[in-house]
């Protein structure tokens, strides 16, 4: 059993990635293009007075610290950047990106400060982040600082995640600053004093697409092959027999292809539990197929694939739900041709996007079955009760987390006893508004097919009903991070009172549970949230 440290001081770092990439020889912090380097030192700007909000244990055990650490003195201190550990190397890394559809040039780290690498007591490492700690040289006009509202969504959605089984950056604490921080929410000329925060998120490496991209757009390849082959030693080392494995280009293939068949799995995640990003641009796509920056995110309320959260996004709607896994498809495209340099031939990156769109095939009728609570995918029926679902779900305002869990309870045997009306009232919770006479028998009947189709699973398989609202419990979150639910931790917070954050917290480490204590969550988006800021539309400015 790993060993439980007692003190923050006794963090062993192994700062791996300072220690191998060439390092920006400015040392002062001024907005400007940074060349030849991976990284640029900066220490962390020290708050006024950091209060804990809110910390994860889970994430503290990942660093061999045990939960009594977030009592010590020196844990807010820390984790606002005020204080630094012995082995900490604070820096900033430099990206660029593609930003809705464009080349944008660099951005990099303009409020992300990268503490060091904790090497934990499995060998492990895990970069420390804090994000909203002020000013480096890729803050460009902006501040380098973090809103409450936006460090409050951001520590608990990725959570959130975690817990619902889809890849992640994690987030070990939530800490206000004590200082303001000036936003023009709506970037519509009002800008408000806001409380300031700072998440300390944890990763095995925060390296994203646009980290390769910047290089490769200067033509500066010898960088660009000393990150992929970082990358490849410590985020991808089973891709090497031995550590010190040349890495040629059949390496770099294996490793991109790698890349897609990860990111695959990740929008199938994301499609399956009815999360949008908001902002896939490709300096927020993690090379580890994380989810990574969480900003104007959003929860599928009523099911729709055209629905977009961000409302900088409102006009194309580019980044909308169902548009997801075709622009993480997009954004593979640019890191291959980011990559091309290191391979020199087309055919192995345009076959590893073949991959992506296999895998993602793959996945997403994996997650239709599961979600179905069937046992096998059978395509010559499951694909018409997919698309004939997708298409009610999307025709009438249907929640899309009430209606999987609620299809459970379907009674598939007795089914055929009831009028269409009490066939629906199984579902009936899931709908805003009452279904007209069409919608209604339009759902009627897809749940008599459906029915048919499972019974015919049970005849196959053996299963049973029991067995079939288990298994799609286990996948059909009950719980999700509705934005009504975290804009209230959010007012709260602002008043200083964060026990909603940790409500919501100790809520969302069990999406897939009962919690009988917390049914209030399970419930529709309240009416009053419809159209409110932080509820429906939210703007990039966090
Ligand atoms: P995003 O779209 O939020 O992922 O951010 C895009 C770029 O803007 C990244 O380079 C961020 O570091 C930078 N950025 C966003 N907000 C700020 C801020 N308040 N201060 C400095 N840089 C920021
Ligand atoms: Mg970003």
């Amino acid at each position: 059993m790993a060993l439980v440290l007692s003190q923050l001081s006794q963090l062993q770092f192994d700062n791996r990635l300072v220690r191998e990439l060439p390092a920006d020889e400015e040392k002062q912090v001024f907005p400007r293009q940074v060349l030849g380097a991976a990284y640029s030192y900066v220490i962390p700007t020290p708050v006024k007075n950091p209060q804990l909000v809110c910390a994860a244990a889970e994430v503290a055990a990942l660093l061999d610290l045990p939960d009594t650490i977030f009592d010590q003195d020196d844990f807010a201190q820390t984790f606002a950047g005020n204080k630094l550990l012995d082995g900490m190397q604070p820096h900033a890394c430099c990206y660029g990106g593609h930003q809705f559809g464009n080349w944008a040039g660099q951005l990099g780290d303009g409020r992300a400060i990268n503490l060091g690498e904790v090497l934990n007591q499995r060998g492990e490492h895990w970069t420390l982040q804090l994000k909203g700690a002020g000013l480096t040289p890729y803050s460009r006009t902006a501040d380098g600082l973090a809103v409450l509202r936006s460090s409050v969504r951001e520590f608990l959605c990725s959570e959130a995640m975690f817990h619902l089984g889809v890849p992640t950056t994690r987030a070990l604490s939530l800490v206000a600053t004590g200082e303001y921080v000036r936003r023009d929410m709506f970037y519509d000329g009002n800008p408000q004093m806001e409380p300031g925060a700072i998440v300390c998120r944890v990763a095995p490496s925060f390296t994203r697409f646009g980290n390769f991209e910047i290089f490769s757009a200067r033509g500066d390849i010898a960088l660009l092959k000393q990150l992929a082959d970082f990358t490849i030693r410590t985020d991808f080392s089973h891709l090497l027999a031995q550590p010190s494995s040349v890495i040629d280009s059949s390496v770099y293939v294996q490793w991109f292809s790698e890349v897609c068949i990860r990111t695959a799995q990740l929008m199938a995640h994301w499609m399956r539990v009815g999360f949008v990003h908001g902002v896939m641009n490709t300096d927020n796509m993690s090379i580890l197929g994380l989810t990574i920056d969480y900003g104007p995110y959003g929860w599928l309320e009523g099911y729709d694939l055209n629905w977009t959260p961000n409302t900088t996004d409102a006009q194309g709607r580019r980044y909308r739900y169902g548009n997801q896994p075709q622009i993480a498809l997009w954004n593979l495209a640019q890191l291959a041709n980011a990559i091309y340099p290191l391979i020199n031939r087309v055919e192995p990156l345009q076959e590893a996007l073949g991959q992506y769109r296999n895998e993602y095939e793959r996945c997403a009728e994996r997650d239709l079955t599961a979600k179905l609570g069937l046992s096998v995918y059978n395509p010559a029926q499951d694909e018409a009760l997919g698309d004939q679902l997708f298409q009610i779900l999307q025709s009438s305002e249907i929640d899309m987390t009430i209606f999987y869990r609620t299809l459970a309870d379907l009674p598939v045997y007795d089914i055929h006893q009831y009028a269409d009306p009490q066939v629906v009232d199984i579902v009936r919770d899931a709908y805003y508004a009452p279904p007209g006479m069409a919608a209604e028998s339009a759902m009627a009947s897809w749940l008599r097919s459906y029915a048919q189709r499972v019974q015919q699973d049970f005849v196959l398989t053996g299963s049973d009903e029991n067995t079939r609202r288990a298994r799609m419990n286990a996948v059909n979150p009950k719980y999700v991070l509705r934005n009504y639910m975290a804009q209230q931790a959010i007012d709260k917070a602002a008043q200083g009172d964060y026990s909603e954050v940790k409500t919501l917290l100790q809520l969302l480490r069990n999406p897939y549970e009962e919690q009988p204590q917390f049914q209030r969550y399970f419930a529709k988006r309240p009416e009053w949230a419809r159209h409110k800021a932080g509820c429906s539309m939210l703007s990039c400015s966090s």
